[in-house]
């Protein structure tokens, strides 16, 4: 929490995530997986300039005609069939009715997100976590070499090893759990790159890797 209380008293809250909608949530999800966020804006943009702005919208549109949509996010037509597949999920689940899915016990649902080709562990509490109102830490590559920097072991955790590292040592708290995982992301974009910026850190007190 300490790293939490510096990242947060330097950048202020991060209102995670980026999005209007709970579909439009889910949509930017799946299409950010391996690109920056500037490109995902670019084919969010491209697909509300035809109108395409839920879930069900992309259920009714045809591969031809979403994947060129989808060009700035890359891999457009694997990220094309990957929306297809949630959305067909979302109509076979619940009729579209995200108040429904998420209804679901976290345990079951996580279980059937995980099952949606294209849907890793990251995407899916990406999803349950912002989308969802879930209390799930989401982990990714930020969040590993962060804490390794700050002399955690955890070199050899994979995905929920570290998720469970994580929340044994944070708050189960929704709100925190949604700016912490933006305030990681921040944070290592920023300064903890794969090479560090350590003059000006906010955490370099706390860092036992500060070069500053
Ligand atoms: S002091 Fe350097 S290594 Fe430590 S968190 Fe900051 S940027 Fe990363």
């Amino acid at each position: 929490m300490r790293v939490y209380d510096l990242l947060l008293d330097r950048n202020g809250n991060q209102n995670w995530w980026p999005a209007r909608t709970r579909d439009e949530v889910i949509i930017g999800a799946i299409l950010t997986q391996s690109v920056a966020w500037g490109n995902v804006e670019k084919a969010l943009a491209a697909l509300a300039g035809e109108g395409i702005l839920s879930l069900k919208d992309i259920h009714f549109t045809a591969p031809e005609i979403l994947a060129p949509l989808l060009r700035p996010s890359l891999y457009y037509n694997q990220k094309a069939m990957r929306l297809k597949a949630f959305a067909a999920f979302a109509e076979q689940a619940c009729g579209f009715n995200l108040d429904r899915l998420f209804a679901q016990g976290l345990p079951v649902l996580r279980a059937k997100l995980l099952a949606i080709k294209g849907l890793g562990p990251e995407t899916v509490d990406s999803i349950l976590l912002y989308a969802g109102g879930f209390p799930v830490f989401v982990v990714d590559a930020y969040a590993k070499r962060l804490l390794l920097r700050l002399g955690h072991p955890v070199a050899a955790l994979d995905y929920h090893q570290l998720q469970t590292y994580i929340s044994n040592r944070v708050p189960k708290d929704l709100a925190l759990y949604k700016d912490f995982h933006a305030q990681i992301v921040r944070h290592c974009k920023g300064f903890c790159k794969k090479a560090p910026l350590c003059s000006g850190c906010p955490l370099s007190a706390v860092c036992p890797s500060s070069l500053s």
